[in-house]
């Protein structure tokens, strides 16, 4: 790992602390004092550090150790995981160098860097007592400061002109103070009067929810993982929802890392609706500010819970006593690039570092969970049952699609489906795992196909923004009228999502037609807007990829259609049947989540397909057993550990050879580590650049971690020339 830089610091200086610092000859970065060490084991060499830009530590002694955990884990730079504790607009020096209140800006931020509150003096007090306070708003001020009597926070305080500020400051009523920051990691907020009292749910769980709530909260005041498996609908928000009752009442906070920020409006909506009041919410798509002033109001406690998507698991916060986290086994919870953490795995870290329980909720837990619940490191809570009342699950059915007729990828028997349902006032789901128009164009005289003059991949074409785009490398370019090497007309090739509403429109006049994916989501309040028209009943039809299951509650869908099954059975990752049943059952469950029953059809190519008959008749659980069986058999994760190597260079003759060294030292010290490759990745040339793989296998952990450790000490540029190299730990896409 990058080794950690010395610099001289004032004695004041505490770890957690950012400070600038000057690197070579012109560079001023910012960065986090780490640790202290005694003057003597200093020399006269050492640079002083040019500002302490805190002055009290940002970062707990637990969230410090925790990205230290994380670095040495993950093999990634400690001085860029650190950033991963800090919204966007800490990771820069801002509003240091700006005098208060000069600059628009400076002076919010340098509050913020150092919770600034205001304190009544005797002074003041007497005054107030005099009845020499004059005026509304000097009113409001002065009584804001008596009810808190150890300081109102600056952004706290009531909205007055600053000159009835100053002037209450000049007066000499009332002082500035810079306020700690509450409670620690570990200790206790008090109760705050901002939540008298937690008016919670006029729900009353039933017994399996009771039950999973009473086994949580008996061992709260320690660590423990509670693997909450229950099927969609099953009332497991309900549990996280009485369970974060008890630690509001109790004085702690709590953090809920989600999947994706497409759920969070609905959940947002949900909690506050529970709680009596908004949960902070924490996503990368957020602006500067807003995610600045959430973190701060986690990290000091001010904010009792909070909900975020992956990044928000390194949120320092004052006095967190719950972790949640929904839908554990998705894989977004993983991040691709760079810093390769899994927040699922982090929040357990912290749990443990904190001794509080963290509960995992799925309704199709991830083999890694399920491995962990059987070998009793885990503790396993059931919810069997869809909660409300009348609501049954599912009937799944297989539709065999071979020799049918189709028309925009649907078959005769599905059209029929969706009529059916749609005259019977059902709304009916389309899933469909490709966005845009088409996959591709094609030329059928000659065999041309749209490609991505910098991938191994086909360009999608996007009828509605007229372009071809790479989904790997974004690179963009005009649809072409024909043919470019024989100039006959083109057509589509590959059903996009595009393409099925456009053809719904055609096959069912007057349906109310939406449509989610990604390409939605481009423009803020989209997707806002989308979800309404469903949820008013305004859409009946509705198509989408992978978002449309990630959690959305539509009561009124009748009929659930898996347009191509096909797709997932033929993917060469050896987590794709694990995938594809998740992603399989979460559809599933967005039919009849009300007192309609739902009806799940699946288009396949492929009905004897032995591990789609196993998971339709079985169930997710025997399964699930079945692919862990034969994860052991052929020493696979999560049986044994692996990590992969990548490598990619514009030369694929060099990639290839740089892993082929590394796999040649790693063969020589460590015998019992199978390497595998290097073999060209998936995708194998992305963005101009060719891409290997080295996957390694251990039989424990300690051993992978050694021989991480190994290659980073031996080969410890990432980038060598035009080459790069990274690793990924527990990898969770060989793409
Ligand atoms: P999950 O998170 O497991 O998918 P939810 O918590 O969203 O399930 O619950 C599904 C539906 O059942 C929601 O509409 C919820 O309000 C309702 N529900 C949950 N628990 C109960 C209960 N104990 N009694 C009645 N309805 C419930
Ligand atoms: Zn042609
Ligand atoms: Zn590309």
């Amino acid at each position: 790992m990058r080794a950690l830089l010395t610099y001289r610091v004032a004695v004041e200086a505490q770890a957690g602390m950012r400070v600038r610092v000057p690197l070579g000859a012109r560079r001023s970065v910012v960065g986090v004092l780490w640790q202290r060490l005694p003057a003597q084991s200093l020399d006269f060499a050492v640079k002083p550090v040019d500002a302490v830009l805190d002055r009290s530590p940002l970062l707990s002694a637990h969230d410090v150790r925790c990205v230290a955990w994380a670095s040495e884990y993950y093999h990634f730079p400690l001085g860029e995981c650190v950033l991963a504790a800090f919204p966007p607009a800490l990771r820069q020096d801002k509003g240091r160098d700006m005098a208060d209140g000069d600059r628009p800006g400076g002076t919010a931020l340098a509050r913020v860097l150092d919770p600034h509150g205001w304190v009544l003096t005797p002074e003041g007090a007497a005054a107030w007592a005099a009845g020499q306070v004059r005026g509304s708003q000097q009113k409001a001020l002065m009584s804001a400061l008596l009810a808190s009597p150890a300081g109102v926070l600056v952004e706290d305080l009531p909205a007055v002109p600053a000159a009835t500020r100053s002037r209450l400051l000049d007066l000499g009523w009332a002082v500035v103070h810079s306020m700690p920051v509450e409670g620690a990691a570990g200790g206790a907020l008090g109760l705050n009067s901002e939540f008298p009292e937690i008016s919670m749910s006029s729900i009353a769980l039933n017994a399996a929810q009771q039950a999973a709530v009473d086994a949580v909260w008996q061992a709260r005041a320690q660590f423990g993982v509670w693997l909450l498996e229950g099927v969609t609908g099953s009332g497991k928000t309900e549990v996280y929802l009485a369970l974060i009752a008890v630690v509001l009442r109790e004085g702690g906070q709590a953090l809920v890392l989600v999947p994706e920020i497409g759920l969070t409006p609905q959940w947002v909506a949900r909690f506050s609706a529970r709680l009596g009041f908004a949960p902070t919410v924490l996503h990368s798509g957020m602006a500067e500010g807003a995610r600045l002033r959430a973190w701060q109001a986690a990290r000091t406690g001010r904010s009792r819970v909070v909900i975020g998507t992956r990044s928000a698991v390194f949120q320092p916060m004052a006095a967190l006593r719950l972790v949640v986290v929904d839908e554990e086994h998705d894989v977004s919870f993983k991040q691709q690039e760079g810093f390769g953490y899994h927040a699922r795995d982090v929040a357990i870290w912290r749990a443990r570092d904190l001794g509080v329980p963290v509960v995992l909720g799925s309704a199709t837990p991830s083999l890694e969970s399920w491995r962990n619940r059987a070998l009793g490191r885990y503790h396993g809570v059931f919810l069997p049952q869809r909660a409300r009342a009348g609501a049954a699950p599912p009937v799944m059915q297989l539709l065999d699609v071979r020799r049918l007729p189709m028309q925009a990828g649907l078959s005769a028997p599905l059209r029929a489906a969706i009529e059916q349902h749609w005259q019977a006032g059902g709304q009916v789901m389309l899933f469909l795992n490709r966005r845009g128009y088409a996959q591709s164009l094609l030329c059928h005289s000659c065999g041309w196909v749209a490609e991505c003059p910098h991938c191994d991949a086909f360009v999608t074409w996007h009828r509605q923004a007229r372009r071809l785009r790479c989904h790997h490398c974004g690179h963009e370019q005009a649809v072409p009228t024909a043919c470019p090497s024989c100039a006959a007309p083109l057509s589509a090739a590959g059903l996009g999502t595009e393409q099925l509403e456009d053809a719904l429109a055609g096959l069912f006049p007057g349906a109310g037609i939406e449509r989610l994916d990604r390409d939605a989501l481009a423009r803020v309040g989209e997707l806002d807007r989308r979800l309404a028209r469903i949820e008013s009943g305004e859409a009946q039809l509705i198509v989408g990829t992978q978002m449309l299951v990630k959690g959305h509650d539509f009561p009124g869908v009748t009929l659930v259609a898996v347009v191509d099954a096909d797709q997932a059975l033929f993917a060469n990752d050896f987590r794709a049947p694990e995938r594809f049943a998740q992603q399989l059952i979460q559809v599933a469950g967005r039919a009849g989540r009300a007192a309609r029953a739902g009806l799940v059809l699946i288009q396949t190519h492929q009905p004897e397909h032995p591990g789609l008959q196993r998971l339709l008749r079985d169930g997710y659980g025997p399964y699930a057993e079945q692919l862990l069986a034969e994860r052991a058999a052929a020493g696979l994760p999560p049986v044994q550990p692996a990590a992969l190597l990548r490598a990619d260079d514009p030369d694929a003759g060099v990639a290839q050879a740089w892993l082929t060294q590394m796999a040649e030292w790693l063969r020589a010290d460590f015998a019992e580590l199978a390497v595998w490759g290097p073999v060209p990745a998936p995708l194998a040339r992305r963005a101009g650049r060719h891409r290997f793989q080295l996957l390694l296998i251990a039989p424990d952990r300690p051993l992978l971690q050694a021989a991480l450790r190994g290659l980073d000490e031996a080969f410890a540029q990432r980038r060598v020339g035009k080459l790069r190299w990274s690793m990924d730990v527990d990898p969770v896409d060989m793409a």
